[in-house]
């Protein structure tokens, strides 16, 4: 996904629930690519892979969009290491019934309800290679966004989407829910006629007389990137590999917007090896999406608000088209190995830009990232929870999408960047080329890729790069290499020239970008009076901005200097959008006075609707939601 942001909070109080431990001892059928020893201990999942694992699943699945419930069946082939049972993570799903493949029934059993939800036990005789459970969804089931017509853009028909990662699959599929897992699926979905289905898997372009779909993804991957999509959606080419999903209103102005994208996959090609997941299509959801984008294979999921109309925010599409290489393909083992997603996916994400946009382009995302990066180190470390500035997570007994932060996607970037520094860029590709190579389809952890670095790249008796202070260590090392920008450094020059009094209209902006703005939006001195605000608004009309991310950046502006002009589109922004990223810092920055605190839970009250689990989950904490809705107990 792109761009979690840190979300201050201490850490969870339920229990700790142990997955698979002992190395087993037995060795793997010969057909199955997934060895036993390929299970690491995933304190994320209740799935004990050293019993029995599975490798494929099928879905036979109905989707009742006014009931908001997903029931069906799902099929499972796996691998039983004769211990005589097999464990599913579950959580808000009503069991109905566990079969093996003849039909008969088995015994099962759910264990107690923690934050990880509940594990659904299996007794199974060592015959059993396939079984099926029927289920269906519930109010719990935090993976599924349902999304009343008034919600969507054509305002006319409901919409469902699914967000798995890190642990929501479970949700909405009984699964062994952990990154370690790898799995092929089918699924058939019948749905309402008058709406199209797509998933994480071949899609059709057209839509179905009977909203009935079949669905195949060939490749294993791990649960978290299984996703479905339910809306009035249509289709529209871009290039031989390449094309976008959106309701009708926006599914033209999405083509224009990712024109680049067949782009996009040769320069990866190029950089580091073969795509192979067939198509890259993306689909543009409702804005309550919750991040920027997730990267579902074969279908990148991602939020309207990188549609600015002229292509300035599409680096994120180059991000999700990375992770077909860095988290698909070679995936992290647990959510304590995040950074090998995501530090990756950034680096790669920055090169394919420079390939396509230039070197200018990938400059000044790189210093927008070290900024954001900046603050959450400072930010996690006021907040007491410096540990979490380690690459090399430990997020054990929490939800691991709390302490997935800036740090894994900018601290990794920046390592990854010393990497190529020291020995080269030439090496270093030819050294990522063979990473992908070699464990394509496999997954990763931190200290098996860093074996790996040590023996294919760099000089093992080189102590100079202090590779234990980069993964083990908090902060920022001191030898991070320095991220600097041409275009910006003009910038710089025209927030000098303003703050010391020049009018904004004098200012040479002619020809800034989306990125420029950015930069001199968060480079602006504190303490900006009314009077100069409204000048700058009215000069540059930040408040009016149909471009996200130089809207959200003038409204953090706007919070810190009490300019209460731009509320009414602040409120707007707020209840239309869901995008984690922007929500979390305009709540927390209204919620530091007691009267910006009123102003976001007035907004809040009447957005929350619109926002996702990922989301509400967030500001919940951030607003103290819950204690106040709580009803009092005597
Ligand atoms: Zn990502």
């Amino acid at each position: 996904m792109i761009q979690v942001k840190m979300k201050l909070m201490t850490a969870g109080t339920a229990v700790l629930l142990t997955a698979c431990t002992p190395e087993p001892e037995r060795a793997d059928k010969a057909a199955d690519v997934q060895t036993p020893s390929d299970h690491v201990l995933d304190t994320h999942s209740a799935s004990t892979p050293d019993e029995a694992y599975i490798t494929h699943l099928d879905l036979d699945l109905s989707v009742d969009m006014s009931g908001r419930t997903i029931s069906g069946k799902a099929s499972y082939d796996i691998v039983n290491l004769g211990r005589g049972r097999i464990v599913f993570d579950t959580r808000g799903l009503s069991i109905l019934e566990v079969k093996d493949a003849h039909g008969k029934l088995l015994k099962h059993t759910l264990g107690d309800s923690t934050f990880l939800g509940r594990p659904l036990m299996v007794e199974i005789g060592p015959e059993v290679e396939r079984l099926s459970i029927a289920y269906r969804t519930g109010a719990e089931s935090d993976a599924l966004q349902w999304l009343s017509p008034q919600q969507t853009g054509g305002k006319e028909h409901p919409f469902l989407f699914t967000q798995g990662q890190a642990i929501l699959t479970r949700t909405w599929i009984p699964i062994q829910d952990s990154p370690g897992i790898r799995i092929t699926y089918t699924a058939h979905v019948q749905a309402p006629s008058e709406l199209m289905v797509v998933m994480s898997a071949t899609n059709t372009t057209t839509r179905s007389a009977n909203g009935e779909y079949n669905f195949r993804m060939e490749q294993r991957i791990p649960p978290y990137l299984i996703a479905l999509a339910v809306g009035d959606i249509e289709y529209r080419n871009i290039g031989a590999r390449t094309g976008v999903y959106a309701e009708p209103n926006l599914v033209d102005k999405a083509a224009k917007e990712f024109e680049d994208m067949e782009r996009m996959v040769v320069a990866a090609e190029e950089l580091y090896g073969p795509y192979r997941w067939e198509r890259y299509d993306v689909i543009v959801l409702p804005p309550s999406f919750p991040f920027g984008g997730m990267e579902n294979p074969m279908l990148t999921f991602a939020t309207p608000t990188i549609i600015a109309g002229d292509g300035s925010l599409t680096a994120l599409i180059a991000h999700e088209l990375a992770h077909s290489w860095s988290g698909n393909l070679v995936t992290n083992a647990t959510w304590d190995d995040f950074w090998l997603n995501e530090g990756f996916t950034v680096y790669f994400e920055k090169r394919i830009c420079e390939k396509v946009y230039g070197k200018d382009y990938a400059e000044m995302l790189a210093v927008l990232g070290r900024q954001e990066l900046t603050r959450t180190l400072h930010d996690l470390k006021e907040a007491g929870q410096d540990a979490d500035t380690r690459l090399k997570l430990d997020l054990a007994g929490r939800n691991p999408d709390d302490g997935m932060t800036d740090v894994a996607y900018e601290k990794g970037y920046a390592f990854l960047t010393l990497l190529e520094a020291a020995t080269g860029r030439e090496k270093f590709d030819a050294f990522l080329r063979g990473y992908f190579e070699t464990f394509a389809f496999k997954s990763m952890t931190t200290e098996k890729f860093m074996a790996y670095l040590k023996q294919e790249l760099l000089d093992p008796a080189d102590v100079t790069l202090d590779l234990d202070a980069w993964v083990y260590q908090t902060g920022l090392p001191a030898n991070a290499p320095v991220v600097a920008s041409r275009r910006f450094a003009l910038v710089d020059t025209a927030i000098v020239r303003w703050s010391s009094g020049v009018p904004a209209k004098e200012l040479a902006t002619a020809d800034w970008t989306a990125f420029e703005w950015m930069h001199f939006l968060r480079g602006l001195p504190a303490g900006i009076t009314t009077q100069r605000m409204a000048e700058l608004d009215k000069t540059f009309g930040f408040t009016a901005s149909g471009n996200s991310e130089i809207a959200f950046t003038w409204f953090e502006r706007c919070i810190a200097n009490h300019y209460e002009h731009a509320y009414p589109a602040l409120a707007e922004f707020l209840i239309h959008v869901g995008r984690r990223k922007f929500l979390t810092p305009l709540y927390t920055a209204l919620a530091s006075t007691e009267n910006g605190m009123l102003v976001a839970r007035t907004i809040y009250k009447q957005a929350r609707p619109n926002y996702h689990s990922v989301s509400t989950r967030t500001i919940d904490e951030v607003l103290g939601w819950q204690k106040m809705t709580e009803p009092v107990t005597m």
